[in-house]
């Protein structure tokens, strides 16, 4: 069961540093409000000095891509859809970009930075595609260039960036996935760790309280593990592990969600599931792990606490709760069902 006080059950953020909280955890959307916000001092000061000029088409349209990228932004803050937001930006500046060079006769050095952006920000297929389109019309336009040599200048670099750009986003983005699963999966059992879980947990207690969503939780643990390892060995009782975890997810709904707590340790979480349904869905979950989850001298079984969510309750009293009707199990005797009351 649950041993010591629990560091990681944060209190409730407020608001302000959610923001921050966000920036931190989503590296995608804070490179896309960085990107956003120079962007838009870069074009939105170009678009002031144009103004001043009295170049009122250019900066009618500076003005509309700065408008176009906050639209963006502000839908990636909200929806949470960063990838598809960053993917539009791209291809919002990669048209404006030829528009500029090609019809109104700006420099093209802006390609190499936002070719750049492109790879940071889009899907790599996306960026692709951008990045030769690109290239290749500038490049295919004489006027663009003073001479030859220049135009050649111009391919050469364009290439270098895009494939340094391509190699580097491609390589980050990698190692970010490998970071995150090594950060949320549990290695043995390949399902969500004690980071997950209260993620998760905090995510079901925020629906209940803004939305009266429902929710219950079920602590797992296994009966007489110790024995378990002592007759038969750590590897076997490491594939114990295994079997139940499969078991689980077998068992379980799409919309549950099955956690390593700790070592012989599971948490289930189930959304939508009002105190009466708790009771149906772990003995089901119960009959299935008595039928199938066994060391080569018998079954193995487990014991089970379970707490539904109570409207403003906190991760850390819900969990305590059902800690508490797990040991009841155990001092009942253990393979059986407990359900915190109400
Ligand atoms: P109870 O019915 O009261 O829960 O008894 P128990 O023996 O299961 O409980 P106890 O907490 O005394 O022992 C838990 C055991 O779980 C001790 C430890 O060796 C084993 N264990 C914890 N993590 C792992 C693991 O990753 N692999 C294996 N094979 N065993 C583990
Ligand atoms: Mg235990
Ligand atoms: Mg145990």
């Amino acid at each position: 069961m649950i041993k010591g006080n629990e560091p990681e059950f944060g209190s409730d953020t407020p608001p302000g540093f959610k923001a921050l909280e966000r920036l931190r955890s989503d590296t995608h959307l804070a490179l896309l409000s960085v990107f956003v916000a120079i962007a838009c001092l870069a074009i939105g000061s170009f678009g002031i000095y144009r103004l001043i000029r009295g170049e009122f088409a250019v900066a009618l349209f500076e003005g509309l891509v700065v408008a176009a990228m906050l639209g963006n932004l502000a839908y990636a803050w909200i929806t949470g859809r960063s990838q598809l937001a960053g993917t539009l930006i791209a291809t919002l500046l990669a048209a404006g970009t030829l528009f500029l060079v090609l019809v109104l006769g700006l420099s093209y050095l802006w390609v190499f930075s936002l070719m750049i952006a492109i790879f940071l920000l889009a899907s790599r297929v996306v960026s692709i595609a951008l990045s030769l389109l690109l290239v290749a019309v500038i490049g295919s336009v004489p006027e663009v260039f003073a001479d030859h040599i220049e135009r050649l200048t111009f391919l050469t670099v364009a290439v270098q960036v895009a494939v340094f750009s391509f190699v580097f986003a491609w390589r980050t983005s990698r190692q970010h996935r490998q970071l995150h699963v090594m950060a949320n999966r549990d290695p043995l059992t390949g399902i969500g760790n004690r980071r997950s879980l209260l993620r998760e947990m905090a995510r079901r207690t925020e629906a209940a309280r803004i939305d009266g969503e429902r929710a219950a939780l079920a602590l797992i643990d296994l009966d007489y593990f110790k024995e378990v390892n002592d007759r038969h060995g750590h590897d076997a009782g490491d594939a114990v592990l295994v079997d139940l975890a499969a078991i689980a997810k077998g068992t379980m709904r799409a919309c549950d969600s099955f956690y390593r707590y700790g070592g012989e340790e599971f948490v289930l979480v189930m959304p939508g599931t009002t105190p009466e349904g708790i009771a149906p869905a772990l003995d089901k979950l119960q009959e299935a792990i008595r039928e199938r989850l066994r060391v080569p001298d018998g079954p193995v079984t487990v014991s089970i606490g379970a707490a539904a969510l109570r409207a403003d309750e906190e991760s850390r009293n819900w969990l305590s709760r059902a800690d508490r009707a797990l040991y009841a199990a155990k001092s009942a005797g253990r393979d059986r069902v407990c359900i915190a009351p109400d």
